[in-house]
């Protein structure tokens, strides 16, 4: 594991709601990144490069592994993921992006984490979960949020990127379920994935046609060069 100790520019950047310190930009071979705090230092999860500055120790989020970092390189207006917001996040893999998350939302948050492949999961607990206090592993299918018996309260954000057909439709049954009135909604839509024979555009525009009865969608976000089949929309929840 390289540990890199001679970066210096390290710029905060503040979250567009508010002044809380969500995320970072850090020069690196010439270039700025996005990178977060690390909460458990010294603990890679993607072999993504450890940088420290000042004795704090920051990961860097490679946009073209999390398209929630690609959503933010390209330009995303509401960053709802500060310390203490509580997330539900279907479709967690083995925790990528789950893993920069829990460094924002830190010890008082928490990520509820569902995934239904038992694979998956396994490195999911053994990369992420296992390390992370404020990540709660949920092996289940998000088609059945009724068994998730370990998800407490209303959450501040639902995350989806489970790259299902009816996607949509799952996403809209757990923010009824888990998401507080006026919490934030994440969906990443796999263009491909729901129909090969639709254009991209269209597929999107139909998806967003589907959360407009209870979500106000805020903003639509094409996650290309990062990520050539996907887009991020993300909507507020009328409740
Ligand atoms: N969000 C991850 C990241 O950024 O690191 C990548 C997610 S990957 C594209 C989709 C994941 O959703 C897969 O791990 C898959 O097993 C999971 N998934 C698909 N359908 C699901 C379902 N019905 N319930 C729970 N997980 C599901």
């Amino acid at each position: 594991m390289k540990i890199e100790k001679d970066q210096i520019q390290i710029k905060r950047e503040k979250s567009l709601e508010d002044d809380n310190q969500s995320y970072f930009w850090i020069k690196s071979e010439g270039e700025k990144k996005l990178a977060t705090e690390n909460l458990v230092p010294g603990n890679q999860v993607y072999k993504e490069k450890l940088i420290i500055n000042r004795g704090i120790e920051y990961r860097l989020w490679d946009a073209f592994r999390s398209k929630l970092a690609a959503s933010i390189m390209n330009d995303l207006k509401n960053f709802p993921f500060e310390n203490k917001t509580k997330v539900l996040y279907l479709g967690a893999s083995t925790g990528t992006t789950v893993s920069h998350i829990s460094d924002i939302v830190g010890p008082s948050g928490v990520i509820f984490a569902v995934e239904h492949a038992s694979r998956v999961a396994r490195d999911f607990l053994d990369r992420v979960a296992g390390y992370r206090k404020n990540v709660i592993p949920i092996l289940q299918d998000a088609r059945r949020p009724k068994e998730y018996f370990s998800v407490f309260g209303k959450v501040d954000v639902v995350y989806v990127d489970i790259a299902q057909p009816d996607q949509t439709e799952i996403a809209i049954n757990n923010c009824k379920m888990f998401l507080k009135k006026g919490g934030y909604f994440f969906l990443v839509i796999k263009t491909r994935s729901i129909d090969v024979t639709k254009a991209p555009k269209r597929i999107i525009e139909e998806e967003i046609k589907k959360l407009e009865e209870k979500f106000e969608v805020l903003q639509n976000i094409d996650l290309h060069p990062y990520d050539k089949d996907h887009a991020m929309v993300i909507a507020k929840y009328n409740g």
